[in-house]
């Protein structure tokens, strides 16, 4: 049956997922989600199947894009993107400057891998993804299966994560450049979990929060599978102060990240009206742009 939950942040093996997009959006159909998007890092490949995955299901689906903006380590800024129009040169300028920053990196951590008597090659881990976003996780789940590691979390403290005995960073974009180009590829750019900020205090957060509006930001992730309480009521009252549309979403990347299930965050689910005015808005938009 289906219900007034939805998720607008899931990942499929485009990127670092383990379900395919047919499979996301069968999960969806079968939790009773009636809506989805796919935001899948760097890629909008799984658009089209899980498009037509969700028409056959009969639920809605908003096509979504996840992109890393440059941001002092250890915290992450991540962007989404809603209603991004695949067929959009744009977009498809965004997505290769991306996969570049990942082909530039992946290599870097394999050699040191090797260096450290791990076996492992590109060729192994560029099965193990299956398409053109390499990741971390995939590398991660050979460590794995390889018995380097117990799991993919292990994987990351000892190898992967900054701090590892084989991190690199990859080439990101600025978060001016990064919210431009999704605005320009027709999207709404939304704040991902912005507790990764990692923020000392509220006024920090805060302050982050207005440059990013400042730079075109109109959307805040307040429901996430990292939010607690005080995190979902701290950022629906910034949502509130700076008239920014509220989304919510698992984040879920199948059995790579074992403990979160989709259309649930953190014990939460996810309303429908974030889905309608995610809509609403970008209807709006796209009439001004039509005039
Ligand atoms: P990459 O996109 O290749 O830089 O890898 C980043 C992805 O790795 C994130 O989107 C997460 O899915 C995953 N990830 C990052 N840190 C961890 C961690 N400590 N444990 C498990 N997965 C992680
Ligand atoms: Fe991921
Ligand atoms: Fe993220
Ligand atoms: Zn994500």
């Amino acid at each position: 049956m289906k219900t007034d939950c939805i998720d607008l942040h899931c990942h499929s093996t485009a990127s670092d997922g383990t379900f395919s997009p047919t499979q996301v959006v069968k999960l969806a159909a079968d939790r009773g989600l009636s809506a989805l998007s796919l935001t899948d890092h760097d890629t909008i490949a799984g658009i089209d199947e899980a498009a037509a995955a969700a028409q056959a299901a009969g639920i809605d689906f908003l096509p979504g894009i996840e992109i890393s903006a440059e941001f002092p380590h250890p915290a992450t800024l991540h962007l989404l993107g809603y209603g991004i129009d695949p067929k959009s040169a744009k977009l498809r300028n965004l997505t290769d400057t991306l996969l570049a920053g990942r082909d530039n990196r992946n290599p870097k951590i394999i050699a040191r891998l090797q260096e450290l008597n791990v076996s492992i090659t590109m060729d192994e881990v560029e099965q193990q993804a299956g398409g053109n976003v390499i990741g971390r996780p995939h590398i991660a789940a050979i460590l794995m299966r390889k018995g380097y590691v117990s799991s993919i979390k292990q994987a990351f403290d000892k190898y992967l994560a900054p701090g590892g005995l084989a991190y690199f960073d990859k080439e990101r974009l600025s978060p001016p450049l990064a919210i431009d180009m999704i605005r320009q590829s027709g999207g709404i750019a939304v704040l991902a979990h912005p507790s990764q900020l990692r923020t000392q205090n509220d006024a920090q957060l805060e302050t982050i929060l207005k440059n990013l509006i400042d730079l075109g930001l109109q959307g805040i992730e307040v429901i996430h599978s990292d939010h607690d309480q005080a995190w979902v009521t701290k950022c629906i009252a910034l949502a509130r102060r700076y008239n920014l549309l509220q989304t919510g979403g698992s984040d879920f990347h199948g059995t790579n990240k074992k403990d979160i299930d989709l259309g649930l965050a953190h014990g939460r689910t996810i309303p429908r009206e974030f889905y309608l005015a995610l809509i609403n808005r970008l209807c709006s938009i796209r009439i001004e742009n039509s005039q």
